[in-house]
């Protein structure tokens, strides 16, 4: 029996791309001859014509699933709706805008034929972006690895191919707040990176504002690290021996000069700093306790409009 590919696209308005992206993965699949494939697209509640289309292609050829989102629940969870419903031996993350090149995933099969269980594609080059995007991205991969506690490997998007013992992993952790890398660096086997020239956008632009990028940025180290915990221990340590300095100070000159600290310039100061400390610390807290809020909810993680291309085998609507 020849071995099965699921390709999962997360795609959210992106009309302009997906015919393309259709063209390229098709070409693809020829390409590859001893190996059966699905591909699985992901509408992650878009606005434009991008589930008319998708539904059209599934129409038009078997190998093409499509999940529709009842609304927009974001890349992450789009991309967990895509490895839940993924049947093949290994999966395949992929952009739908074809900055991650499809022809890379030929490297990613050979490596995962050679026995490795995660092959994550590394970027080597990123032409096409802000050099603001460029520099936090730069900057948040090197922080993250600081404050986690398992290793995520630096300047790897989600582009990767996961064999099946990782994807059962993965689809047997329900925590709400994913950050798809981090998890399938947490989970371990044998991984390995692929370097590949990451290519620039297709068409339209960008579907992570900077709003977004902040959410998944704190997403990131929230749920990788407990360490910000810790620091504001160590911000509040540091801010009361900064008061005892000044306490020090100030019942030394009144025992033992003729001056005393006066004025309320110091009282002021002393109080709007300790009121800041002190607010970072319990903003802190309340982002783990939201996150706890969240997961203790038990909500499903996504809701399914409609599965398309599956025929009666449609797994259900929400997880
Ligand atoms: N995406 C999604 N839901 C969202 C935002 C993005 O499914 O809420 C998809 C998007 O269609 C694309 C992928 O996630 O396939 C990566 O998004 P994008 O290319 O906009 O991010 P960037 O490459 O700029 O970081
Ligand atoms: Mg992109």
């Amino acid at each position: 029996m020849t071995a099965l590919l699921s390709v999962v696209v997360p795609c959210y308005n992106e009309e302009e791309v997906i015919g393309e992206t259709m063209k390229r993965l098709k070409a693809f699949c020829a390409e590859l001859s001893d190996l059966d494939v699905e591909l699985i697209f992901i509408d992650d509640g878009s606005r434009d014509r991008t589930r008319q289309l998708l539904r059209s292609f599934a129409a038009e050829d078997e190998r093409i699933r499509v999940i529709g989102f009842a609304r927009n629940f974001g890349h992450q969870i789009a991309v967990t709706a895509g490895i839940d419903a993924a049947r093949g031996d290994a999966v395949v993350l992929i952009d739908a805008d074809l900055q991650d090149p499809p022809e890379v995933v030929h490297q990613m099969v050979a490596k995962w034929r050679e026995g490795y269980d995660v092959v994550y594609g590394t970027r080597t080059e990123r032409p096409g972006e802000s050099a603001f995007k460029l520099a936090t991205a730069r900057s948040f991969y090197r922080l993250l690895n600081k404050l986690s506690d398992v290793p995520i490997p630096l300047d790897t998007g989600d582009f990767r191919l996961m064999s099946r013992h990782v994807v059962d992993t993965l689809r047997a952790m329900p925590e709400r707040d994913r950050f798809v890398r981090g998890m399938v660096s947490w989970v371990g086997f044998k991984q390995t990176a692929l370097p590949y020239k990451r290519a620039e956008r297709f068409a339209g632009e960008s579907k992570y504002p900077l709003r977004k990028m902040l959410r998944f940025a704190t997403d990131g180290i929230l749920s990788f690290s407990t360490k910000p915990l810790q620091m504001s221990i160590g911000l509040g340590l540091s801010a009361a021996s900064l008061a005892l300095v000044g306490i020090l100070y100030a019942v030394a000159m009144r025992l033992f000069t003729n001056e005393w600290v006066e004025g309320w310039t110091a009282l002021m100061i002393a109080v709007l700093f300790l009121g800041g400390v002190q607010l970072i610390c319990v903003g802190i807290l309340g982002e783990y306790i939201g996150r706890i809020y969240n997961e203790v909810k038990h909500r499903p993680l996504y809701v399914v409009q409609e599965y398309l291309g599956y025929g009666e085998h449609a797994p259900a609507l929400s997880r």
